[in-house]
């Protein structure tokens, strides 16, 4: 009886342990209450891959007015100060003021032609954060969004972004966001391989000054470049550590990917975990 009586306790200790990280990752998601009926049966047909991405990339209406397009002059945006951007519930709050030395590089990166998508983007998107974050989120480039606020992850992906960085602790003015293109590409197409050549220099910078302690690369794009190892896909590289410069660097899928595929959620959660794990490890060896 005893046997029996210990093993249900660790069944039951088992149970619990898996029912905490499930609740942990719901919370990630923004999921704050369990439904308590079954939602009713869905009649229409299923939305195709292609029209699931874009219904989450279409835009969605912002209030701000888009700042008009200056073709050789800096960004519009960056002449006023950052307004926080609402969708829905999720208020990103303005950013905290930047370093000397990075805002000088943000004056760079909006005066910056050293590419043809200096000549289509509506603001250049420096990125946003604390100056001398212990991290530092990477993404691909600036989507719609992006490009109309000069911010970086404002859209639907920025708004999970976010979710996930208060999933660990944190707040985004803890983190700092950056892309490896500050300029959006016309309808968000794949990065050309010499736009990131062009660009490289300007998140190199970035990580020079702000010196990160631990680097997440959001998507392939971003962690194929950041750790040139451009043959290498995300499901392979996601979960385990690499490193840029000495500094770790753990990638992860992109926000805007798990917002079309949701099943992937999991990793990601597992992925964040690894990082808040070893950021506290960094901070208490202070
Ligand atoms: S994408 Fe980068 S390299 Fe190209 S114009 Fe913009 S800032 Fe310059």
């Amino acid at each position: 009886v005893e046997k029996t009586n210990e093993n249900a306790a660790g069944e039951s200790a088992k149970i619990r342990g898996a029912l905490k990280a499930r609740l942990e990752m719901e919370q990630m998601l923004g999921i704050e209450s369990l439904p308590t009926k079954l939602p009713p049966k869905r009649t229409g047909e299923r939305k195709a891959p292609f029209a699931a991405r874009q219904t989450a990339n279409a835009p969605i209406p912002s209030p701000f007015k888009p700042a008009p397009y200056a073709a050789s002059k800096p960004s519009p945006a960056a002449k006023k100060p950052a307004a926080p951007v609402r969708t829905g519930n999720t208020v990103i709050g303005a950013p905290p003021e930047l370093s000397d030395e990075l805002k000088t590089l943000r004056e760079k990166v909006e005066t910056c032609r050293k590419c043809p998508l200096g000549g289509t983007r509506k603001n250049a998107v420096f990125g946003e954060g604390n100056s001398k974050a212990g991290l530092m989120f990477v993404g691909e480039a600036p989507g719609y969004h992006e490009d109309v606020q000069g911010r970086p992850f404002v859209g639907p992906a920025g708004m999970l972004l976010t979710k996930i960085i208060e999933a660990i602790k944190l707040e985004r003015k803890d983190v700092f966001i950056a892309n490896i293109l500050k300029c959006r590409p016309p309808e968000n197409r794949t990065p050309q391989p010499d736009e990131v050549a062009a660009c490289r220099g300007h998140l190199e910078a970035q990580i020079d000054l702000i010196k990160p302690k631990i680097i997440c690369a959001l998507g392939g794009p971003a962690a194929k470049t950041l750790l040139n190892k451009p043959n290498e896909g995300i499901t392979k590289m996601r979960g385990t550590w690499h490193e840029y410069k000495g500094i770790p660097v753990m990638p992860t899928f992109h926000p805007a990917y798990l917002l079309r595929n949701p099943a992937d959620k999991k990793y990601c959660w597992e992925d964040m975990q690894n990082v808040r794990d070893r950021l506290k490890g960094v901070e208490n060896q202070k």
